[in-house]
């Protein structure tokens, strides 16, 4: 047996993560989730005086926008559609006799408005590329959602369905990568507070295919991602707990983001992997929330 399926063995065994069957789909519970919620404060401290604009979006977007967005050339392996029956009574005599004798009964689903959200910005631009030019001081956003991407792990800080908190930020170049510098550091430090040790390294997200490694070393290259890296499962390959993405001006092009003046619109979001922190707290500190040093306790519950 491999360190993570013990580790994710432990999780099940102490009623933290609840197994469906399913890799990478879990129940949480109580404890889990108060672990995410007090974090969730921690973040709010650290960025509640930017000023940022609430929004939650359901773990759903609109179809067509996900088409926009290009997330299919980069990244098919991960995408997650939503299909329904949506035929006569016959087809439906003929769903349940697929069922009763155990064929595909899938096959007649048929596409609806919705996907899956793949990352908590995504339905964010269409929404506010709509609004008109930004004001002078530019975007700031709060978001958090479930997100799904299909791929099934014994990793437990990989999972299918997890929420990422994320903050965007729509302004000039300087603009947008002060803001992500500053959540950089404030990572760091919230980090520190909760007593987990971390690294900063450049990344690349998986581009699908062979037209892929070219953006990955695109990527890499101009240091457009980050990650904060904490030991979960592993300690040769920590686990990405935030990251921290300037997009230039990629997405202002696309979606028609534009400042006061009329100028395409730079872009970066910062997000929070929530279950995956919870994981390293848990991982570092034991499963036991009771036994957690007395400072990491009073810098997530007061
Ligand atoms: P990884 O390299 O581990 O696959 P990623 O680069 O795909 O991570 P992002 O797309 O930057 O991650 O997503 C933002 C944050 O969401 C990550 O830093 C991580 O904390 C979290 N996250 C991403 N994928 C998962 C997953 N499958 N399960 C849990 N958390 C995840
Ligand atoms: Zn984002
Ligand atoms: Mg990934």
């Amino acid at each position: 047996m491999d360190m993570q399926t013990s580790f994710l063995d432990r999780l099940f065994e102490s009623g933290l993560l609840i197994d469906t069957g399913i890799d990478g789909l879990y129940g949480r519970s109580g404890q889990f989730e108060d672990v995410i919620t007090a974090f969730e404060r921690l973040i709010d401290k650290f960025g509640g005086a930017d000023g940022a604009e609430a929004m939650r979006f359901p773990p759903g977007m609109n179809r067509a926008l996900f088409e926009k967005s290009g997330y299919m050339k980069s990244f098919p392996q991960l995408a997650g559609t939503v299909h329904s029956f949506c035929g006569s009574e016959l087809d439906h005599m003929s769903l349940l006799q697929c069922i009763e004798v155990g064929d595909d009964w899938t096959k007649g689903q048929e596409a609806t408005d919705i996907v899956l959200t793949p990352a908590a910005c995504y339905p964010l631009y269409p929404v506010i590329a709509k609004r008109g030019n930004l004001p002078a001081k530019g975007g700031l956003f709060d978001l958090q959602s479930y997100c799904f991407r299909h791929e099934p792990s014994k990793d437990p800080a990989r999972q299918q369905l997890f929420r990422m908190r994320e903050y965007v930020c729509m302004g000039t170049e300087s603009h947008v990568t002060d803001f992500r510098q500053r959540w950089m550091d404030r990572g760091v430090e919230m980090m520190k507070q909760v007593g987990l040790e971390v690294v900063i390294d450049v990344a690349n997200d998986p581009f699908f295919g062979r037209a892929g490694k070219m953006m990955v070393n695109n990527q890499r290259d101009q240091n457009l991602k980050f990650e904060l890296l904490i030991p979960i499962t592993s300690t040769a390959k920590p686990t990405a707990c935030m990251s921290f993405n300037y997009h230039q001006d990629s997405f202002g092009q696309k979606w028609g983001l534009n400042l006061e003046d009329g100028s395409v619109a730079h872009t970066a979001c910062v997000g929070f992997g929530l279950e995956r922190i919870a994981l390293a707290l848990f991982h570092h500190h034991g499963l036991d929330v009771k036994e957690w040093p007395a400072d990491v306790r009073k810098a997530l519950w007061g």
